[in-house]
């Protein structure tokens, strides 16, 4: 850190990405990717829009926002594309954060709240999770702040319905309600729907985890016209190509090709299952997850010992050293070959220690 850095960004602990390491290859099951390839089509539109690069991409996005709202059913001006959800996610925090508006979200969630919070000097307020890790939302009624949800929840993977949601946002009608559903493909109930009839709810999506685009960063934000408004004035105000040439065609020919990413996000439920089953017979608490990861935590052996010793076999899973989960690991859900590498390793493991 130099000296010129201002007080703030100086205080601040700043995102820790899970690792990528380029040392050897791991079975990477550390960051929720899809272990499937974009689709064929998805790769040549990429590439003919690599032949425009000498032009900047539609500050607009209108083609690739009219998809989307196709897909979602929504309207166009209720769409607003983003650099990942983590830009969508940044502009919120921006735009609804403030020294006098604070947030608040769950205290074991997506860890790029706080930090968003304490970047901007917004007030936040971590509301604990139950005992089974389980959100109240009896916690989140009137709190007359900003909220945060992650739904599914990571890292736990748990999922509230809708009906729960609205409950949540109907409680908080003077603050927004950012529900953060970057997970919800995999079989999770999305509340799209309730954009039309709650002006302060903001839904964020990700291509990153069920349409394999990780690499590229897309994202968006669904809302009411109005909040979107105000994403686009943050937009505006910061970096108004945010959505690369490139990465747009790739995205309006995912969501062309929606059913191959949907049946991936069916093999992936249908291996989760196989994986909580299998981890289960071997002595593991597995919370029940509706996203593409695991949460699970063996008596035995400390999440970050396991962590430890699966990376020097190979496998990489997500430690998060969260203080009421201590013992757990997140396992990223990965093809049929995958698990069981990551089964056989665990079993190494825990051969050693009974
Ligand atoms: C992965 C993730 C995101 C961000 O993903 P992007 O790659 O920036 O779209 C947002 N929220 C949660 C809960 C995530 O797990």
């Amino acid at each position: 850190m130099s000296k010129f850095i201002n007080e703030r960004l100086a205080a601040i602990k700043e995102y820790t990405p899970g690792e990528q390491p380029r040392d050897k290859r791991y079975i990477k099951l550390n960051t929720n990717e899809s272990p499937f390839a974009p689709s064929q089509s998805v790769v040549m539109a990429a590439e003919r829009a690599a032949a425009g690069l000498n032009l900047y991409s539609d500050p607009e996005q209108t083609a690739l926002t009219k998809k989307c709202a196709q897909y979602l059913g929504v309207k166009e001006d209720q769409v607003l594309m983003t650099n990942g959800s983590d830009e969508i996610l940044n502009y919120a925090f921006m735009a609804y954060g403030s020294k006098n508006s604070p947030f608040a979200f769950p205290s074991l969630t997506y860890g790029f709240y706080k930090v968003f919070a304490d970047l901007y000097g917004i007030p936040f307020k971590e509301i604990p999770l139950r005992d089974d890790f389980s959100i109240d939302v009896n916690d989140y009624s009137g709190l007359n702040v900003n909220i945060a949800i992650a739904n599914p929840n990571a890292p736990t993977g748990l999922l509230l319905s809708v009906d729960e949601i609205e409950k949540i946002v109907c409680a908080n009608p003077a603050k927004v309600v950012i529900i953060d559903e970057a997970y919800i493909d995999f079989g999770g109930q999305s509340c799209v729907k309730l954009v039309d009839k709650y002006p302060n709810l903001l839904v964020t999506r990700t291509f990153s985890k069920s349409f394999s685009l990780a690499g590229g960063r897309l994202g968006m934000g669904v809302a009411n016209a109005e909040i979107i408004k105000d994403l686009k004035k943050v937009k505006y105000s910061t970096n108004p190509y945010n959505v690369n040439a490139m990465t747009a065609a790739a995205g309006i020919a995912a969501i062309d090709d929606a059913k191959y990413y949907l049946d991936n996000c069916r093999r992936i439920i249908k291996n989760r299952q196989y994986c909580i089953e299998q981890l289960v017979a071997r002595g593991f608490n597995v919370v029940t997850s509706h996203a593409n990861f695991v949460f699970a935590a063996h008596p035995l052996i400390s999440g970050k010992e396991l962590y430890l010793r699966l990376k020097d076999k190979g496998v990489l899973v997500r430690y998060l050293n969260a203080a009421t989960a201590q013992n757990y690991v997140r396992i990223t859900v990965g093809t049929d070959s995958e698990m069981t590498e990551f089964l056989t390793r665990t079993d190494e493991i825990l051969s050693l220690i009974k």
